[in-house]
């Protein structure tokens, strides 16, 4: 036996919410695992990203609620306070950035935790730290991504702030400004407005959330704008400096002055780090290409923000279903994402599923549109402040389906849960005129979008 070298049935590269649920799973079904983690078990999604930002969102929303109670429940005083947010976001959400509960459980699955970063040296070894972990069975890799941080002129030699110190933030600044209008953008300046911090938002594409329909940019930037953020569209940052403030230049020539800079300009995946050269991919492609079973190539698979599928803790766990089967050599369904579900947590929320309208266009399907604004539907116009958004849904004419729908409102994520299953379902759009929606709920509205279709 070669003391540099172990081996296993599987090797997983990376234990974000994708690794640690094929890891895990894996070692239950009793096969042996070694799992090997550069940062924290558990990943950007608990430490990072989704949980401590909504915990933020959530305490955003009951100071936007608390305010709005003037000219309909009375008068109120509202006094923000970030201290409880940070010290819940420690306390409760990331255990001070400690995944000792999440090796524990990993370990007590029958797993064997390594900590160290990790590189492929051929299909079935990774390296750590000069040791061999080599795979019999099968090499899931589930790095994850990390901000990218754009190539602006002089930002790299300045302290900016990406995801992660702004949840590590025991204070705030007095102002920001954050580079980049995607949910993750679009989410923090939202939080931070609300908790009194002059926010202005640049968005170098013509709208903010340019990934979703336009009529949900121009909506969530009236509502940010009425909130007294600055909300800059359409203008790209072309050089950044500090001086103990940070001022970023604009390319029409404006300058802008804050305390603080969030970069939050999408997410990059590292293949060069990981070594994918060793499994015979580019380590210059945007992401790490799979088929529908999750593979890469043979005895490699892998799963999460890495294949390039959306960067959602849910598509991770969907994915890393899919490929615990393929490797246990059980049935399953081959990974399709056409009612891949996404939303931004803003208030009001972006829910969205499918193709958007111009998508489906693009992609030949003769498509009718229908749509209810959620301030005329009853539950909407007795909501009152606070009732922004829309629903929209886009069908195939054709095939009588929806391939896609949008639902910005007050809990427009969770309007959204129904229009998925009508898009995954491919439930026909007479069988969706036909169901009663109680009265007076948001989703209701879907009923008045169908009536809309043409
Ligand atoms: C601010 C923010 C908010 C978000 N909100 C949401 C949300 O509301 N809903 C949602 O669905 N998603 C959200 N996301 C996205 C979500 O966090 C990711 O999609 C999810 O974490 C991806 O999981 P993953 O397993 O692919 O990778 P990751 O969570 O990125 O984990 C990958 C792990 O691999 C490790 N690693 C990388 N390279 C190596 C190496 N060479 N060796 C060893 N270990 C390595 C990393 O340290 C990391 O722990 C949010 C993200 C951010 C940043």
């Amino acid at each position: 036996m070669n003391e540099n070298e172990t081996t296993v049935d599987v090797v997983v590269l990376g234990m974000g919410p994708g690794g640690e649920d094929v890891a895990g799973n894996l070692a239950e079904a009793g096969l042996s695992v070694v799992g090997i983690e550069a940062g924290l078990v558990g990943g950007e999604c608990p430490y990072w990203g989704c949980i401590p930002s909504k915990m933020m969102i959530r305490a955003a929303h009951l100071l936007a609620e608390a305010r709005r109670i003037p000219g309909v429940a009375g008068s109120s005083s509202v006094t923000a306070d970030w201290e409880p947010v940070a010290a819940r976001i420690r306390a409760e959400a990331t255990d001070n950035w400690n995944d000792k509960v999440a090796v524990d459980r990993f370990v007590d699955k029958g797993g064997t935790f390594v900590r160290g970063r990790g590189r492929l040296v051929s299909s079935d070894t990774v390296e750590v730290d000069g040791h061999k972990y080599r795979a019999t069975h099968a090499v899931v890799v589930a790095t994850g991504t990390t901000a990218a941080v754009p190539p602006i002129p002089g930002l790299a030699d300045t302290p900016f702030w990406t995801n992660r110190e702004a949840v590590e933030a025991e204070t705030l600044p007095a102002s920001i400004i954050v580079l980049g209008g995607g949910a993750i953008g679009a989410e923090l300046t939202q939080v931070y407005a609300r908790f009194g911090v002059d926010v202005t938002i640049v968005e170098a594409m013509d709208r903010l959330l340019p990934l979703e329909e336009p009529e949900a940019g121009s909506v969530l930037a009236e509502v940010l704008t009425s909130e007294g953020v600055t909300v800059i569209t359409g203008t790209a940052a072309s050089n950044v400096s500090h001086d103990g403030s940070f001022h970023v230049t604009l390319s029409d020539g404006r300058e802008l002055v804050a305390e603080e800079l969030l970069i939050a300009t999408g997410r990059r995946v590292d293949l060069v780090g990981i070594g994918a050269d060793a499994i015979g991919v580019d380590p210059a492609a945007r992401s790490l290409a799979v088929d529908a079973h999750l593979r890469v190539t043979d005895g490699v698979w892998a799963v999460g923000d890495i294949t390039g599928h959306g960067a959602f803790t849910h598509v991770a766990m969907y994915q890393s279903k899919i490929a615990i089967a393929d490797i246990l050599g059980k049935p399953h369904t081959p990974a399709d994402y056409a009612a891949l579900p996404r939303v931004t947590f803003t208030d009001p929320e972006v829910g969205s599923v499918g193709m958007s309208a111009a998508a489906a266009r693009e992609a030949g399907i003769d498509v009718m549109v229908g749509r209810a604004e959620v301030p005329s539907t009853a539950r909407g116009w007795l909501h009152k402040t606070g009732n922004e958004g829309f629903i929209q849904l886009v069908a195939d004419r054709k095939r009588g389906v929806l391939v896609g729908a949008t639902s910005m409102g007050p809990n427009g994520g969770e309007v959204l849960g129904l229009l998925t299953l009508a898009v995954h379902a491919r439930t026909p759009i007479e069988e969706l005129r036909s169901m009663i929606y109680a009265y007076p709920t948001f989703h209701r509205g879907i009923e008045d979008a169908l009536g809309q279709l043409a």
